[in-house]
């Protein structure tokens, strides 16, 4: 039995170094990306419910392509990011690129009115996050109002001072939060009033139990009661079907996002998009 146990314990530190060596190739591939800027964002269609052919905004979405293992999933290399010190360098490398993609559009005449950005929690330990933000807009010609910075409240788990003072400079040169995933993490409600949000983004886990599940959908006429009530924007996410789609319209969300509507696509797929619903 004892040699049992010494090969199992074989077996598993050769599967903890393959991991290792794993992660080790992709953070040095992920690193190499960055530098080459060979990331490229792909943009998600939010819509009005009182006119899904309108757009509300787009929310930017990170792809990284390699070139031999392929699409590697955002879930994946953000994490890595994260761990690798990493991360604020991709925050600024999707600032730019997207907010120079919004004046693109814009200057050709798409009418897009505003941009969503994924901030990971880490990125508001950086003392200097709230300017370069405000720096990155400008230098593309765009106003605070013209994008939305998509926040979790994994941003709040360890609230350092640095993260406090990025929210509030943000909050005062009218920047807007949109709490992303509201409903999924232990103490969404807490952060309403913590916190200056606008937008909640309904987590999908809801929306796509609304037709089946009475639970849900007490709870999603709740979110959006609050909402309302202190005049802030619900986004349900990962609308797929036209009952949810109905439901949540009969019910007064006001903005909606999923694979109903649009994948998260290229750029000049958003275009197309655009193109298809103009009359
Ligand atoms: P998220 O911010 O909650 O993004 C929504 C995810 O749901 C996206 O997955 C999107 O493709 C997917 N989705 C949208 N509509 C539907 C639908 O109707 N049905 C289903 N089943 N899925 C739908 P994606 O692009 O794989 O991103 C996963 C997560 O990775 C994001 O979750 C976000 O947390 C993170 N992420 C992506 N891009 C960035 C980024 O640029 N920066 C940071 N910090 N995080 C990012
Ligand atoms: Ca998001
Ligand atoms: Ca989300
Ligand atoms: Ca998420």
């Amino acid at each position: 039995a004892k040699s049992d146990h010494r090969h199992s314990l074989q077996l598993f530190s050769a599967e903890m170094n393959r991991r290792a060596q794993e992660r080790a190739s992709l953070e040095r591939a992920l690193q190499q990306a960055l530098a080459e800027r060979s990331l490229t964002l792909h943009y998600q269609p939010q819509v009005l419910s009182s006119s899904p052919d309108t757009l509300h905004g787009v929310e930017a979405l990170a792809r990284w392509h390699h070139p031999t293992w392929g699409m590697v999933p955002p879930s994946q290399f953000i994490a890595i990011a994260e761990e690798a010190g990493l991360i604020h360098t991709l925050t600024l490398w999707l600032l730019d690129e997207a907010c120079r993609q919004l004046a693109a559009w814009r200057a050709a005449g798409h009418p897009v009115p505003c941009v969503a950005i994924n901030l990971s929690g880490r990125s508001f330990h950086q003392p200097g996050l709230a300017q370069e933000i405000a720096d990155a807009l400008k230098q593309h010609g765009l106003r605070p109002g013209d994008v939305l910075l998509e926040i979790t409240e994994s941003v709040m788990m360890d609230a350092r001072p640095v993260t406090l003072a990025n929210i509030d400079t943000l909050h005062r040169q009218g920047f807007k939060l949109s709490l992303d995933d509201f409903g999924t993490g232990y103490s969404s409600l807490s952060y309403l009033h913590r916190l200056p949000i606008s937008e909640l983004k309904l987590d999908m886990a809801f929306v796509q139990d609304l037709t089946t599940s009475a639970t849900a959908r007490a709870l999603t006429v709740s979110v959006l009661s609050i909402a309302h009530s202190l005049g802030m924007v619900v986004v349900a996410e990962g609308v797929e079907t036209v009952g949810q789609q109905q439901w949540l319209q009969a019910h007064g969300c006001p903005v909606m996002q999923g694979y109903l509507f649009g994948k998260p696509l290229p750029p000049e797929d958003i275009e197309a998009w655009l193109g298809a619903r103009s009359a």
